[in-house]
């Protein structure tokens, strides 16, 4: 018998229809865990891009993203496989935002690519990080304000007619969509749009 992977109560197996037919993958977590996430549904025109997000950034989620990433806790990538799969449009490229190569050693696996990885949604990395992350944090919101955080991936091609969605694990203040975007769109990409699991409040 399986367990919930955050509270560890026993999960009694539900079948349902999308179960049977093998289009939704098994719950990962128990009901009354899942009620705690509070799901949105926003879709947000930014000035750079569409950005939709699904789940707030609520007590419930602080604690997942804990577990997940700092923790490093893979098995978590799953959790929200179903919800992800259903929302991103079957003909849309699906690019992640990369991590830099020193954070991704830090924490030994791109949460973002597990993510999509458990919900078998193809994607392919066509950005990747600029400078350095161990600056300090002055000199990076300095960097934020100028400097580019990607650059288009070397051998990278851009289809100008393909529909491109960039993924991130949570939406604060939109600079690292934006740059994002700016990058795609200089190599000649005419349709971006942006979902991130997760919507942050503004931090004013
Ligand atoms: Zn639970």
């Amino acid at each position: 018998m399986k367990e919930c992977l955050l509270c560890e109560t026993r999960l009694t197996a539900s079948l349902s229809w999308k179960s049977l037919l093998g289009m939704d993958k098994q719950a990962l977590i128990c009901t009354k865990c899942l009620g705690q996430f509070q799901r949105i549904n926003i879709k947000e025109n930014t000035g750079f891009s569409q950005v939709a997000s699904l789940y707030s950034y609520n007590e419930a989620m602080r604690n997942y993203l804990h577990q997940f990433k700092f923790l490093q806790d893979v098995a978590l990538a799953g959790v929200f496989a179903n919800e992800l799969r259903r929302y991103l449009p079957k003909e849309a490229t699906i690019v992640p935002i990369p991590m830099h190569p020193e954070k991704l050693a830090a924490r030994t696996f791109a949460h973002v690519d597990e993510v999509l990885k458990y919900a078998d949604i193809p994607f392919v990395h066509l950005l990747e990080k600029t400078g350095t992350e161990s600056m300090g944090e002055k000199s990076k919101k300095e960097r934020l304000a100028m400097d580019p955080l990607f650059k288009l991936r070397q051998h990278s091609t851009i289809n100008p007619n393909a529909f491109y969605i960039l993924i991130d694990d949570i939406y604060t203040t939109g600079t690292t969509l934006r740059h994002a975007v700016t990058v795609l769109k200089e190599a000649g990409a005419k349709r971006i749009e942006a979902v991130t699991l997760i919507r942050a409040k503004r931090q004013l």
